[in-house]
């Protein structure tokens, strides 16, 4: 592409309203505009490089069966009732009404809109697994849309289904997408960790990771050894812990559950659902064999339930000041605490004030309200009460703990039958039986990731892009385009080039040398080529961005010094 025939408005300045260097690189280098808040316009260098990033996510996708297609980002807000979803998402899902009065979503996420696909679609299990998954525009009415692309409005995600007959056929399909995501990260070039993420996974059946990109700008805090694989987000660091059903967890369950009813696959029910509806939560271990879980945050369907059963309690619960301070010091970054609804064994000193407590399960009446500390199970065991923290042994017994920032580029989620059973999308299994979709979901936010490489890849003088990710492979530059000479080799090597299959932007404005330079330095391709003086003797000077070696040769040789 010739300079002088696209559109790359670069800035002098940096923006003033652009805290994050990848936010304030991307406005500088021209690669995107803001139109409102958290709403950006992607300008040519930025689509480019989204292209390059689908299409690594393409690849790794369809490697492992998984089909694409694309859904509506309209979805009808009966979809969303069905889930339950319509009440429980909260303001963040963005809501219209069409000429009719009829409501609609836009679409967040697709669990609905996909389930009611396959639901109408397949029936048979012969034809399970199906990976289903779209590149395409999400809507989500963030609080604080903030640093760029990293956190919008309306942004790009990578998102997949799957729909099994089986929990083994999850599994597996679950264990391929983990390491699709691993190719992904490592062929974009990032710095990241794969993060157990799902505090329901008590036990370690991994049921859902993320995926951070170690960032000091990242708004999660992950915990990880420094000499092994284990990583956990900060809520889930403890609960790694080798933690199924011990004896004495066993004993500990039980104390908590009021005798008649209560066994522990009720009390386990109840944690499951925690685990898949809290937005966030805190685990901590009190010692070996007792944690607690604190959740919060906008809950989904099922909390809703419990919500409602146990509205007086919780609103005290959330209300105490002392569980505020001992949540907020450790987790300031939270911000206050709205809800906390489940707790499976609640600490003393957290709720010492507190006369009732609550424990339970998910449904209503099964609930254990009066939970009362010191009857129905033991205070004097929780007085060393503390979150996990750097330069503690790691759970699995390797190194000690570290903690770093992360940004969440990916997440990966077995979701189970929560949208078959709320939606009644059945197949039917060998013996003819309905059973509902067994589901996993997958997401990658392809516009965060190109802000997430932005920030990992640059220096003072702007983006230095990994081959390949980078807007174009090599920047020829004609350093005056009056001169006929300048002007004619550069035109020749950009053909040359471009013959051999390179993608090249050629600078062939009328612009000052310094104008040039600036730029090029901001938009960072890998290979520099620049025609100048030396022109006519058929001598140009190449500069690798990344190491910033220079040398001259003839435009003969350009070819073979580029490999
Ligand atoms: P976050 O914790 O950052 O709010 P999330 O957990 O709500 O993200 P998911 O629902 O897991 O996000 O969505 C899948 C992926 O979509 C995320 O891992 C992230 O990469 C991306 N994503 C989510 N929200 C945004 C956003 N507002 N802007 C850009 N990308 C986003
Ligand atoms: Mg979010
Ligand atoms: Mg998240
Ligand atoms: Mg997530």
């Amino acid at each position: 592409m010739k300079q002088s025939k696209t559109f790359i408005p670069t800035l002098r300045e940096v923006p003033s309203d652009a805290e994050v260097k990848s936010h304030q690189l991307l406005l500088r280098a021209g690669f995107i505009r803001q139109n409102t808040s958290g709403v950006y316009s992607y300008l040519p260098l930025a689509r480019k490089v989204l292209k390059k990033i689908e299409t690594i996510v393409r690849e790794e996708m369809d490697a492992i069966d998984s089909n694409e297609i694309l859904m509506p980002a309209l979805q009808a807000a009966e979809l969303w009732q069905e889930s339950g979803r319509w009440e429980a998402y909260g303001p963040e899902l963005m809501r219209i009404t069409d000429r009719h009065n009829r409501e609609f979503a836009l679409g967040p996420t697709a669990e609905e809109v996909v389930t009611s696909l396959v639901r109408d679609e397949l029936k048979s299990y012969k034809k399970l697994p199906l990976t289903l998954y779209q590149v395409q525009t999400k809507f989500r009415d963030e609080k604080r849309p903030r640093f760029g692309l990293l956190r919008g409005r309306e942004f790009i995600m990578k998102d997949a289904y799957s729909f099994h007959a089986t929990n083994e056929s999850l599994d597996a399909t679950y264990d391929q997408m983990v390491q699709a995501y691993t190719n992904i990260f490592t062929r974009l070039g990032l710095n990241f960790r794969a993060v157990l993420a799902d505090s329901g996974s008590i036990g370690g059946t991994g049921g859902s990771h993320e995926f951070m990109v170690l960032s000091e700008i990242g708004e999660d805090t992950i915990a990880y050894s420094d000499s092994s694989n284990y990583a956990a987000n900060i809520e889930m660091a403890e609960v790694k812990v080798d933690y199924s059903h011990s004896d004495a967890e066993m004993k500990e369950l039980e104390k908590v559950a009021t005798p008649d009813q209560k066994t522990i696959e009720e009390v386990s029910a109840f944690l499951d659902v925690v685990s898949e509806n809290i937005i966030k939560s805190l685990v901590f271990k009190v010692d070996e064999d007792l944690v607690i879980v604190l959740a919060r945050g906008d809950h989904e369907i099922n909390d809703i339930k419990l919500k409602n059963s146990l509205g007086a309690e919780l609103v005290e619960l959330a209300e105490d000041a002392e569980i505020n301070e001992l949540l907020g010091s450790h987790v300031g970054s939270l911000g206050p605490i709205k809800l906390p609804i489940g707790v499976k064994v609640i600490a003393d000193h957290a709720i010492k004030s507190i006369r009732n407590g609550v424990a339970g399960a998910n449904e209503d009446g099964f609930h254990y309200i009066n939970v009362n500390p010191g009857r129905d199970f033991a205070i004097d065991r929780y007085e060393d009460l503390r979150f996990i923290q750097e330069g503690d042994p790691s759970p699995d017994g390797e190194g000690t703990i570290k903690f770093a920032e992360g940004i969440e580029v990916g997440h990966v989620f077995k979701l189970g039958t929560k949208y078959s059973e709320s939606m009644k999308a059945t197949f039917l299994d060998e013996n003819g039986r309905a059973q509902p979709f067994i589901m996993g979901c997958y997401g990658i936010g392809i516009s965060r990731v190109l802000s997430a490489v932005a920030e990992q890849y640059q220096d003072s003088y702007g983006f230095v892009w990994p081959k390949q990710v980078a807007p174009y492979d090599v920047h020829v530059i004609s350093v005056n385009t009056k001169d006929e000479a300048q002007l004619a080799l550069g035109e020749e090597l950009y053909k040359l080039l471009k013959s051999y299959r390179y993608e090249v932007l050629f600078d062939d404005r009328q612009e000052r040398a310094g104008v040039k330079f600036a730029d090029a330095d901001l938009i960072g391709l890998p290979v520099r080529v620049t025609v100048g003086k030396k022109a006519a003797e058929g001598i140009v000077e190449v500069k690798i961005r990344h190491s910033g070696e220079t040398f001259e040769c003839a435009k003969e040789e350009v070819l073979d010094r580029l490999n």
